[in-house]
């Protein structure tokens, strides 16, 4: 028998499913059994050239609908997935492993957000009159036009929207090629788009891996790449772009810090600690996985840590009394294992978890070391699973120096009761999206994105529509024109 989760075809274009099967089967695996729950065929060539002159026909009668049109469908789309919010997060935890515990709040709903935010923009995107004497310069905001979305696997149906959401907005089409370990959700983002009223063609599904993507990376119709993936992965993709001239936004990977001093309110920090390394089985690109610690509430704040830690409901990711689900496949499982091992042999001390949960499917334990140094393999290098390394420190000063010692720059944040402190650190830290007293919150009305090896352009926010948009500006001359001859 099919599995529910089994869809209709791999590919979403031009407003139907298409299907392809010469194409490299890819196999869904339910991250929680080991299963195999569906099958894709990656795209042949006939189908990069399908999307991709589909979506660049499709966009210039949809960059000539007015924004209050645009944001309307959107809008719709919104109302739709919320409506569906329940079918959508199944398929989320099958897709992904993630619990609905989690899914049914962070993944449907955030892509939901996306599109209602994005959708009420739309309208507003002008440009400006700039007096000139006589003369006048006007500037028009334009879409870029032919968008390529490359997700990773651990938000599918929030990348797809993320991406999705402003790009449209501003009038281009785009071709997603989803992670090909996830590749089931966001072809339900493309089908609610249609649904929604939006014309056929604008909003493309391809799947497939590194090899499909870089078919449409280097396409010449291409105008911009979105990429959310791994710093190596990102450092392709932009040259590739690059070669091209195309716009690019990059989310990378991260080693953010989280700093924890002695005055602040412990229960809180663990929370924050907790959210920002155990959530998704910590499998978010923004978690604090170098948690540093003051010397004063080190124990304490460990002994809390353990305690909250051994709370986590480790199980079937469809019970929603589950609060911790598997690592997203096998491979990423192991990688987490041979991390947890690299930690042991270098002399960090394990203080909980430490293993492969006793259960099948892709479970690691939530792991966390402490008296981890700044030059330990898992102090240094992103992990992409739970384990939390806690760092002891003694000054402020020093404290941020040893937090911006790495090529990353996603995320950073500080605990503390002190907020001029708070202010004070958070200014001094390298990372783009940052939390006082909190982790990991990341609403669409705010910026998302990092610096240094982290990234390039924000996500979120009305500054995702500077990255999704270019201005032409034109100047009126009113009088004769002088010239020298
Ligand atoms: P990945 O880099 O392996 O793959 C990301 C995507 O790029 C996949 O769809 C893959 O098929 C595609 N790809 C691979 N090679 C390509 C190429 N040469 N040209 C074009 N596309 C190519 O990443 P992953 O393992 O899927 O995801 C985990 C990584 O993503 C982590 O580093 C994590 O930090 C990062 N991430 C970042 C954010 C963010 O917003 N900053 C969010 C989630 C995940």
């Amino acid at each position: 028998m099919t599995h529910p989760a089994q869809p209709k075809a791999s590919h979403f274009i031009n407003g139907e499913y298409v299907e392809d099967t010469a194409g490299t089967p890819i196999p869904v695996i339910y991250a929680a059994t080991g299963e195999q729950i569906a099958t894709v065929y990656a795209a042949t060539p006939a189908i990069v050239e399908q999307a991709l002159s589909t979506a660049k026909e499709a966009q210039k009668a949809w960059a000539k609908m007015t924004g209050t049109e645009r944001g309307r469908i959107l809008r719709r789309a919104a109302d739709i997935m919320r409506e569906r919010n329940h079918e959508l997060s199944v398929l989320e935890t099958y897709d992904t492993g993630k619990p609905l515990q989690e899914t049914l709040v962070a993944d449907a709903t955030s892509g939901a957000d996306a599109l209602e935010y994005f959708g009420g923009l739309a309208a507003s995107l002008t440009g400006e009159h700039i007096p000139m004497g006589e003369d006048w310069v006007y500037t028009v905001r334009e879409a870029l036009g032919l968008c390529v979305g490359i997700g990773a696997w651990n938000y599918p149906t929030q990348i797809a929207c993320w991406k999705g959401a402003p790009a449209l907005a501003c009038g281009n089409s785009m071709v997603f090629k989803p992670s090909e370990t996830t590749p089931l959700c966001a072809l339900k983002v493309a089908e609610i788009l249609i649904e929604a009223g939006a014309p056929a063609g604008i909003y493309n599904v391809v799947q497939g891996m590194g090899e499909v993507g870089s078919a449409l990376v280097t396409d010449p119709r291409v105008d911009k790449v979105s990429l959310t993936g791994s710093v190596p992965t990102g450092k392709k993709v932009y040259a590739a772009a690059a070669e091209g001239m195309k716009h690019v936004t990059m989310e990378l990977g991260g080693k953010s810090p989280l700093i924890i001093f002695d005055d602040a309110d412990i229960d809180n920090a663990v929370g924050g600690a907790i959210n920002g390394n155990f959530y998704s089985s910590g499998q978010v690109c923004s978690n604090g996985t170098r948690v540093f610690v003051q010397k004063g509430i080190k124990e304490k704040f460990l002994a809390r840590l353990a305690e909250r830690t051994g709370n986590a409901v480790i199980g079937d990711p469809m019970d929603e009394a589950t609060s911790f689900g598997p690592m997203v496949s096998e491979n990423q499982m192991n990688i987490v294992l041979g991390y947890i091992e690299k930690g042991k042999e270098e002399g960090a001390r394990l203080v909980c978890g430490g293993k492969r949960a006793d259960k099948d499917g892709f479970f690691v334990e939530p792991t966390v070391f402490a008296d981890v140094t700044d030059d330990m393999t898992i102090a240094r290098e992103e992990i992409f699973g739970p384990v939390m390394s806690v760092l002891d420190f003694d000054t402020e000063e020093e404290v941020i120096a040893r937090a911006n010692d790495t090529e990353f720059g996603l995320s950073a944040g500080v605990f503390t009761n002190d907020f001029s402190r708070a202010h004070r650190v958070i200014g001094q830290l390298e990372a783009g999206s940052c939390f006082i007293n909190s982790y990991n919150d990341a609403p669409v009305e705010a910026p998302f994105g990092g610096v240094k090896a982290s990234g390039v352009g924000r996500e979120n926010s009305k500054e995702a529509i500077k990255h999704f948009s270019q201005v032409k500006s034109v100047y009126v001359r009113m009088g004769d024109v002088e010239a020298a001859f």
